[in-house]
């Protein structure tokens, strides 16, 4: 789109005007694998990249391109590439950009697939991981300041809603010549933009919050073209290709993003204060609530708060939470989030199903933590909802 519009109506509109086709008013999802050419010399031109067109649907695709696009233009970015997964375009992007020796910084808080590559994979090939306390800046200052190639950082993060200074380590990353990646799950484009605070590359698991309806798996990485054109070599080999069919759901459902945010961060909100002053709740984790240690940070750099949450009951068990989330009728008991529906799960099941006992308790992470994504029903409704099934605890 030429002129800027804001952020709910390129939610709408971006990326699709020009493969509408015949008049349709709908993206088309182009099932083929593979694209004809008559005429050799333009099939040439396609395949080395020097003319626009696809070629076959593991590298490029139509509708993955349309999904591609629309990302890109909400992430304010040069360019995007996407995967069948998130994990897809974290792998990619992790292992598109490093090469043996190279050293990576992180945080200890990243998503639990994240932390596999960093603990098990990426050491594998002789790449040097340093991984520090998510919310001790100075550490990671330094750290990043002693060379790196990558500073991969995620925030609010998974489960406990842990939130990063990003320009402050971009700074540090950028003293250095450190590529920055910024896993942007939880807060959408609609509350924050990684890339206007400073950050190299910006990546979603489009399987939650962009897609929101928990029926497509998929993920996007966006940011300066050099960058995307590397983990888009690696993605395109490795085969982890997003599906045309996910694409077109992820753009449906994306076609609601802004709306969807808005009802998930006022709720959330309500909800996260509604806990905290709950007599059985022993902690609320929510970046919105001012008792939360990152919510200065998180004024400064996000739009919005968000749908995530944890919280802790007072009675501190795996047992205690089982028989609360059994309780709740608006609540899908479910290793997902960033639905329309609202959703509860312990770590132990859901972000945090590929750690041990001990790994969690290694992260800070109590047993009987309980995520919430907060869904779009009615705020009303979702507190009643959480009160009735409290009850057993007063
Ligand atoms: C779910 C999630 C991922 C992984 O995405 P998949 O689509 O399940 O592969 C990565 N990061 C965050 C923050 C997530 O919540």
């Amino acid at each position: 789109m030429s002129e800027n519009p804001r952020l709910g109506t390129r939610t709408v509109w971006a990326g699709e005007e020009e493969y509408l086709m015949q008049g349709a008013t709908q993206v088309p999802v182009v099932h083929s694998v593979s694209f004809g050419y008559r005429d050799l010399d333009e099939w040439l031109q396609v395949a080395l990249g020097r003319k626009e067109g696809h070629i076959y649907s593991r590298n490029t695709n139509p509708t993955v391109q349309v999904f591609e696009e629309k990302v890109r233009n909400l992430e304010d970015a040069e360019a995007a590439t996407s995967a069948a997964t998130g994990m897809g375009i974290i792998s990619s992007t992790l292992f598109g950009l490093l090469s043996a020796e190279d050293r990576v910084v992180t945080v200890k808080d990243t998503y639990g697939g994240t932390n596999v590559i960093f603990n098990e994979f990426l050491p594998r090939f002789q790449i040097k991981v340093k991984l520090c306390d998510t919310t001790d800046h100075e550490q990671i200052e330094k750290e990043v300041s002693r060379g790196s190639k990558v500073l991969y950082l995620e925030s609010p993060t998974n489960p406990t809603t842990k939130v990063t200074d990003i320009p402050r380590l971009v700074k540090a990353a950028k003293a250095v010549g450190a590529i920055v990646v910024v896993d942007n799950t939880f807060a959408t484009p609609i509350n924050q933009n990684p890339i206007q605070l400073g950050a190299d590359l910006v990546l979603h698991s489009a399987t939650k919050f962009l897609g929101g309806h928990a029926d497509a798996l998929g993920g996007v990485v966006c940011g300066k073209k050099d960058l995307i054109d590397q983990v888009y070599h690696y993605r395109e080999i490795n085969g982890a290709t997003l599906h045309p069919m996910s694409a077109y759901l992820i753009l449906r459902g994306m076609k609601t993003l802004e709306l969807r945010i808005q009802r998930q961060n006022e709720s959330a909100l309500r909800i996260a204060r509604y806990l905290e002053s709950h007599s059985a709740i022993e902690r609320v984790y929510y970046p919105g609530l001012p008792s939360h240690e990152g919510h200065q940070i998180a004024k400064q750099q996000m739009r919005g708060f968000g749908g995530m949450m944890s919280f802790m009951l007072k009675e501190n068990t795996l047992e205690a939470v089982g028989r609360f989330i059994t309780r709740l009728r608006f609540a899908h008991a479910a290793a997902n989030l960033g639905a329309v529906e609202t959703i509860v799960g312990p770590p132990a099941t859901t972000s945090h199903v590929e750690c041990t006992q001990e790994e969690r308790a290694k992260l800070g992470i109590p047993e009987g933590l309980i995520r919430y994504s907060t869904g779009i029903e009615n705020a009303e409704d979702l507190i009643s909802d959480l009160e009735q099934a409290l009850d057993i605890f007063v």
